[in-house]
């Protein structure tokens, strides 16, 4: 085993994910020597595998409902079939053009990138390809694994969405075991596609964690698409042939289709790694840290899907970014996870951030807590869009905003605006003063604040 790195980097991470690389890339601009360690391609899971490909799925998608509805607008299209190869070619490209920016941004602010999977073998230095790398810190941000059932196997037709991204041809039908964002986006992409969706979801939602009143205002709209799904079952197994496979659930049901697609979510990808040898607790392998995302051992910090919360790219980011700027003594303020927006991309769309209401009620207590449901029936641009939904306010009485939830076409796109209402902590009054662009569907949410305010002007009082 050889040492070739010679003196010791400011920062070695492990791991060049949303979470990894946002912390390489900060560590960099702040003038501090960065190793990044990857074992397979920097961008991680949401470049290669979630984010990116997923959304392009999503707008083919959204390209063959307005082929197959243009005549509702008077535009006589048709929609003759779906051509997965030329799907997937536009999909990888928009891959590879990120992919090529990132490693190029990477190489720009000269980290050292380590090609192989590395292994934390001190408590400042992690082995890869036999070397050893060390650090005065060290980040980990390995991520995240698609996870299946006991006994459930990934193989032949029962994938995840691993697979599911690289499918060259449209099946007939498709299961989803698990309604929360990665099913229910595929279970929207796929009826786009023509393909007889079912979603199995062992909770009473689909998109569970969202505020109940949008989980079942999706659930409408996705019984109104034709997508079929059981809720409140358990899945109790499965088995393939030739035919197909065949699902059976705890409730006595079956069902068959031509896939599976095992989305019940993602563990953290720790195990053998090196990390419990070197005294970092693990919890269901996901990595304990303090708010300032460090494991209490030597100077190790956790980012991304390994640390217990939202599993999601731009929390990634924010983390990376955070404990770059915590090595570099800029004492960074703590990321608020409530504050942090999420989004399903699906149609209709889901975005919210901050408190649903009901753990609004549980934080501030039942008595303590508005709010007010604005229809989207009464927005211009959502009008022209034909798309149906609402925006919800949960807010403090008396005191600011603490969520918002919306769902509707392309709503996530409004989400910006509804995180600064409550990361800055503003009144209804505060955001009822500011002019809206008129017709947008970001008026909607300047509408739901005149509303909240006690003015409403498209909405009754
Ligand atoms: C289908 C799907 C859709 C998604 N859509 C969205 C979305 O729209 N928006 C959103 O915010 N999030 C989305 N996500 C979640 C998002 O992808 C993750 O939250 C994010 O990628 C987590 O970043 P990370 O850095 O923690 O881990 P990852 O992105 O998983 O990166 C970890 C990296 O570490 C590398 N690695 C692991 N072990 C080692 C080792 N021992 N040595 C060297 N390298 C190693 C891996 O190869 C990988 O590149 C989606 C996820 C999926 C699966």
């Amino acid at each position: 085993m050889s040492d070739t790195t010679g003196s010791a980097f400011d920062i070695v991470v492990l791991g060049g994910g949303s979470g990894g690389y946002a912390a390489a890339l900060r560590g960099a601009q702040l003038g501090l020597s960065v190793a990044l360690i990857e074992g397979d391609k920097v961008g991680g899971t949401c470049l290669h595998n979630g984010c990116i490909p997923t959304k392009a799925l999503l707008h083919a998608a959204e390209l063959a409902d307005n082929a197959r509805d243009g005549a509702h607008f008077g535009v006589q299209t048709q929609l003759t079939g779906i051509d997965m190869n030329g799907v997937n070619a536009y999909k990888d490209s928009v891959i590879g053009r990120l992919y090529k920016g990132l490693q190029g941004l990477i190489k720009s602010r000269q980290i050292t990138v380590f090609e192989g999977y590395g292994k934390l073998v001190a408590q400042d230095t992690v082995e890869v390809n036999g070397e050893r790398v060390t650090g005065r810190n060290v980040i980990l941000g390995t991520g995240s694994y698609a996870r299946s059932l006991p006994g459930l196997e990934i193989a032949g037709r029962v994938i995840t969405s691993d697979q599911a991204l690289k499918l060259d041809y449209v099946p007939k039908s498709a299961i989803i075991l698990g309604g929360g964002v990665i099913g229910s986006e595929f279970a929207s992409v796929w009826k786009s596609f023509g393909v007889d969706v079912t979603i199995i979801e062992a909770l009473p939602h689909l998109v569970p964690n969202e505020d109940e009143a949008l989980s079942k205002a999706f659930e409408r709209q996705f019984r109104k698409r034709g997508i079929n799904f059981n809720l409140g079952v358990r899945f109790s197994g499965v088995t393939q042939d030739d035919s197909g496979v065949h699902v059976s659930l705890e409730d006595g049901k079956t069902c068959d289709a031509d896939l599976l697609l095992v989305a019940v979510g993602r563990g953290p990808r720790t195990a053998d790694l090196g990390y419990e040898q070197q005294g970092i607790t693990l919890d269901r392998g996901f990595v304990i840290t303090n708010e300032r995302l460090h494991t209490g051992v030597g100077n190790i910090y956790a980012v991304g899907d390994i640390v217990p919360g939202l599993q999601l790219a731009h929390r990634g980011f924010a983390q990376g970014i955070f404990v770059a700027e915590e090595i570099a003594g800029l004492n960074p303020q703590p990321i608020v996870e409530s504050g942090i927006p999420r989004v399903t991309y699906s149609d209709p769309e889901v975005a919210s951030v901050g408190l649903t209401e009901a753990k609004a009620k549980e934080v501030h207590g039942a008595d303590a807590i508005e709010t007010l449901e604005y229809n989207l029936g009464g927005n211009g641009k959502s009008q022209i869009l034909a798309t149906q939904g609402f925006i919800k306010l949960v807010r403090q009485k008396d005191g600011p905003v603490v969520g918002v939830h919306m769902i509707g076409a392309r709503v996530g796109e409004l989400i910006g605006e509804g995180q600064l209402i409550v990361n800055w902590e503003a009144y209804p009054e505060d955001v009822a003063a500011l002019v809206h662009a008129h017709p947008t569907q970001n008026e909607a949410l300047g509408e739901a604040h005149l509303a909240l305010a006690g003015k409403p002007l498209h909405a009754h009082n």
